[in-house]
């Protein structure tokens, strides 16, 4: 099979996954795969929900930012995605998602605390890219510029979503799923802990 239909189907199939799994509806968020031509990705384009991508849909671009196949419109993301790729040698896969969990804690601010013992074992940090100018979204060269760390899998971005990358477009959602996972797990142990605190005061 040609390699660019291989790798549209690969990516498919992690976007159905992401769909499926409550991770991005509707037509927000975006995920892109690099080819074995190391210069060329797969990426999802403007206005396709994760569920519709198709063979016809997608774009294959090079990481100068030339659509070499394809005649949606890019996604404003897509210059972050490009510059991952060119200081990430190791990555192959790029997801982003506004998951409700993991968007939640990114409107406070603050990392996300890698509270169990999975989530220090696979992302150490959860750091938080601040919203660009006006409190719009982030500067691509700031999400960029972290990504220069070649031990960092997972951020958020504030006010906005997550951002995992991985070998593999589904070890990039796995890290999404263990964002979401660890942002939902973080809020609950403040509650609770809120909540035990309160009971011993009280007693
Ligand atoms: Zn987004």
């Amino acid at each position: 099979m040609n390699d660019r239909i291989a790798k549209k189907r690969e990516l498919m199939t992690v976007a159905k996954r992401c769909f499926e799994r409550g991770l991005q509806t509707g037509t927000g968020g975006n995920l892109s795969i690099r080819c074995t031509d190391r210069n060329l990705v797969v990426i999802k384009p403007s206005g396709v929900g994760f569920f519709e991508c198709d063979e016809d849909n997608l774009l294959v671009v090079a990481l100068d930012g030339t659509i070499v196949e394809g005649s949606a419109k890019p996604s404003k993301d897509m210059p972050f995605h490009l510059g991952i790729y060119r200081v990430r040698e190791d990555v192959g896969g790029i997801v982003h998602v506004h998951s409700p969990w993991a968007t939640a804690w990114a409107s406070t601010n603050q990392e996300i605390p890698c509270m169990t013992v999975h989530a220090r074992a696979k992302l150490a940090r959860i750091p938080v890219i601040p919203c660009g100018p006006g409190r719009g979204n982030q500067d691509p060269e700031a999400i960029v510029a972290a990504y220069r760390d070649p031990k960092l899998r997972a951020m958020i971005l504030e006010d906005h979503g997550s951002v995992g990358v991985g070998k593999t477009i589904l070890a990039a959602q796995h890290v999404v799923e263990l964002i979401e996972e660890t942002a939902q797990v973080a809020a609950v142990a403040r509650m609770v802990s809120g909540r035990v605190g309160a009971a011993a005061a009280a007693d």
